[in-house]
């Protein structure tokens, strides 16, 4: 099977308009009719399936952001049957609750193929063998790539994160032609390959490497290219649209937005207008496809530009440019979205603290190190230091728990850290990507 459907992905603009607007219409349709919240949602904006007569009638629909999915945790966006659903991937909400994501056999599909898709533009196929070194679980980046490549035809190798020795070693034996990951944990496995003496280039079939789930720049792009001859390939996606899904081709002139799965607009983030190509603002995005889960107008809170011009590719598909920042203040540590909201939603689940602490985020080495320091209560100071390490024990696997990545714990005195004035600054990120 070929990936790579040239009507699909050469569609002329009035085509892809029409078509868009069929399946929006449809979703509509759909939603208004099944979902409290949708059609709770369009009343309130004062529009109806009805009022949407053409694509860019999308601008009338309200938008979504990240509250509306906590507002209605676990599962009140829903739009199937509970039957129907074959899957859910949780993730870190903007405090303590969780975001949660579901799927019915369809949508993971639709995923797989829009993964499968991707991996073609980078130029993988089924001879190719790709290990996903993305975690598998509860975040979307292993298993999303698993079921994309499993559909290309590749050799697929789970092998999820950590143990990068053993990686090394299975990049060799099983003759790995393609890593999927986070860049920070691919150039942290290329330092290691270098320490075990093995030589990316001559040791090994290692020919491209699929990297997201946190910002990196051009620069590492070529980093990873001058130290290993590897061809780095940007791929982005997030849990709500479905996970990681949408890559940059071989031309590497940004990352395609397949325009049949889904509709990308551009916005100013205070008035909401939406922006012309070339125009920075917050990325949001309506896939168009989805049945379990929808997003409408979905803002990222991630920051881009549509891209000018027409892919050398020859793709027709909206390209959008490498995310800059955020519009709010989501961390992603070791590629997964952690909310300071959330860290001090699970740190006050302990008695013995205040809900004065501060985040530092900074690399070791070539990986992300979070380190949260906080305030104890006067009552529990203690000179004991079994006591202090129990707590901090017992804080550290409160955070890990809740935000699925590991943090070290500092316990601090009583009134040791900063006190603010107005906004508190409680994240300190000394990264630099
Ligand atoms: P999640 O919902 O856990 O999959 O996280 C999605 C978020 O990760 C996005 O909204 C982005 O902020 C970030 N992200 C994912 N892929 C990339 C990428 N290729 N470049 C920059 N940020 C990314
Ligand atoms: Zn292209």
């Amino acid at each position: 099977m070929v990936y790579y459907n040239e009507k699909l992905e050469t569609m002329p603009k009035e085509e892809t308009a029409r078509l868009q607007y069929q399946e929006l219409k449809a979703l509509l349709d759909r939603v208004y009719r099944n979902s409290a919240f949708y059609h709770g949602k369009m009343k309130e904006a004062g529009v109806s399936p009805d009022d949407i007569k053409s694509i860019e009638d999308i601008r009338k629909l309200p938008f979504m952001k990240k509250t509306d999915l906590r507002d209605n945790y676990p599962d009140k966006l829903v739009c199937v049957d509970r039957e129907d659903l074959v899957r859910f991937h949780v993730s870190s909400g903007t405090t303590g609750k969780p975001t949660v994501v579901s799927y019915t056999k369809n949508d993971i599909e639709m995923w797989a193929d829009a993964v499968a898709r991707s991996l073609t533009a980078c130029g993988l196929g089924k001879r190719d063998v790709i290990q996903v070194c993305y975690g598998y679980g509860l975040f979307t980046g292993g298993l999303g790539l698993h079921y994309g490549a499993e559909k290309l035809g590749a050799v697929v190798i789970p092998a999820s994160t950590g143990n990068t020795e053993r990686q090394i070693e299975l990049i060799q034996d099983l003759k790995t032609t393609a890593v999927a990951g986070t860049p920070s944990y691919f150039i942290h496995l290329l330092d290691v390959a270098k320490k075990m003496g093995v030589d990316i280039r001559k040791d090994t079939n290692l020919r491209i490497a699929v990297l997201g789930a946190e910002p990196w720049t051009e620069e590492m792009r070529r980093y990873i290219h001058d130290i290993s001859g590897v061809t780095a390939h940007n791929i982005f996606g997030t849990s709500e649209l479905s996970g990681p899904m949408f890559c940059d081709c071989e031309e590497m002139h940004g990352t395609h937005i397949h325009s049949d799965i889904a509709y990308t607009e551009i916005i100013d983030p205070e008035t909401g207008e939406p922006l012309p190509p070339g125009e920075k603002g917050e990325l949001t995005i309506t896939v168009l496809k989805k049945e379990a889960f929808p997003m409408i107008r979905y803002r990222l809170g991630d920051v881009s530009s549509i891209l000018e011009g027409e892919c050398p590719c020859g793709r027709t598909s909206p390209r959008i440019d490498r995310i800059t920042g955020r519009v709010d203040d989501m961390l992603i540590i070791r590629g997964i979205n952690v909310f300071p909201s959330a860290v001090e939603h699970a740190l006050l689940k302990n008695p013995f603290l205040t809900s004065h602490f501060v985040i530092e985020v900074s690399r070791k080495g070539r990986l992300d190190d979070m380190l949260v320091r906080v305030e104890l209560k006067p009552e529990a100071m203690t000179d004991s230091i079994n006591g202090l390490m129990q707590m901090q024990a017992v804080v550290e696997r409160t955070l890990r728990d809740a935000l699925n990545v590991a943090a070290r714990v500092e316990l601090c005195p009583p009134n040791s850290l900063p006190r603010f004035e107005g906004k508190a600054k409680r994240v300190i990120d000394k990264r630099v990507i």
